[in-house]
């Protein structure tokens, strides 16, 4: 059914294994949302054909184009410092060193914007809050990789290259696992979804993977894995000593996740008195549409600002 009287922003989350779209209307609800495999849209030999096919496609069958506004989309990916193209995307090999901006705008003929999609998963979180102007919030992903989002006073850090809180990525002591960056010993090899699939493999089999957290928890094997998912958390609390630390992804979404155990590791290796007294921890709402969301809100919020200066 087409609505021709609304207008939509396009929000488009695509992660290591999912698409998730939807259209949001200037009252900011969701209309049209669905989720498809990456595998069953994009084309790893035509990557951006594929996708802008895609786009053009839902765009037709759901609102039509010209009652778009701009599509959004969320890359698991470091995007470029221009925010026009994807330097790299370890988990997703065909969404690297390529323009994404251009091509797309050409093809459909709206506005598109590209954004880490933790930064769009952020911005929704931020967008269900009061969140004042020189307050700091700090988000974390724990999913197939380790994401990370910076807000610092009403923006997005994006740091010289556009590749700020790249946190998976630092090196822990002692690790020689090489990662999907290429570097060897990031901590992203023992904190997150990828390390816990190994793990399931190893020791616990005998169970499907959903219920790891509800059947082995007090295991040494995961009380370890969960007190290195508190490292890099912990380091860049210490960096920033934020206002609000918001932890969400895949592995924390699961049954049982032993959330309780994550915030004593938080606790236990923060900075004393500050900034662990006074911490304030919350969990990403777990929503599907958060990333389409995210991905609306921050463009509402560009189309308001550009209003402004025009205006
Ligand atoms: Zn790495």
């Amino acid at each position: 059914m087409k609505i021709e009287t609304q207008k939509y922003v396009i929000g488009v989350d695509i992660g290591g294994t999912h698409l998730r779209i939807g259209a949001v209307n200037t009252d900011k609800e969701l209309f049209f949302f669905q989720k498809n495999k990456i595998a069953d849209i994009l084309d790893s030999g035509n990557p951006i054909k594929s996708l802008a096919d895609f786009l053009n496609g839902y765009i037709e069958e759901h609102v039509g184009v010209a009652n778009v506004l701009a599509i959004g989309m969320g890359f698991p990916s470091v995007i470029s410092k221009d925010k026009k193209g994807i330097h790299s995307t370890p988990n997703l090999e065909c969404l690297s060193n390529i323009n994404i901006v251009d091509p797309i705008q050409e093809y459909i003929h709206v506005p598109v914007y590209i954004e880490n999609d933790v930064n769009y998963l952020l911005q929704y979180e931020i967008s269900q809050r009061k969140i004042d102007k020189d307050e700091i919030v700090l988000g974390f992903y724990i999913g197939t990789g380790y994401g990370n989002s910076i807000y610092l006073f009403n923006q997005f850090l994006n740091g010289k290259n556009g590749a700020a809180g790249e946190l998976g990525h630092i090196p822990a002591l002692g690790n020689e696992m090489v990662c999907g960056c290429g570097n060897i010993g990031c901590i992203e090899t023992y904190a997150s979804g990828k390390r816990l699939v190994a793990l399931h493999q190893e020791f616990f089999s005998d169970v499907p993977f959903e219920e790891i957290f509800t059947k082995y928890s007090t295991t040494p094997e995961i009380i370890q894995f969960v007190q290195t998912l508190a490292i890099p958390i912990v380091t860049e609390i210490n960096i920033f000593d934020p206002h609000l630390v918001i932890i969400g992804g895949g592995v924390v979404g699961m049954k049982g996740f032993p959330k309780r155990m994550l915030e004593e590791a938080i606790l236990q290796k923060c900075r004393k008195p500050f900034p662990a007294n006074n911490l304030v921890i919350e969990y990403a709402e777990d929503t599907n549409a958060a990333g389409v969301l995210g991905a609306s809100m921050n463009i509402f919020e560009k189309i308001a600002q550009t209003e402004i200066t025009v205006g």
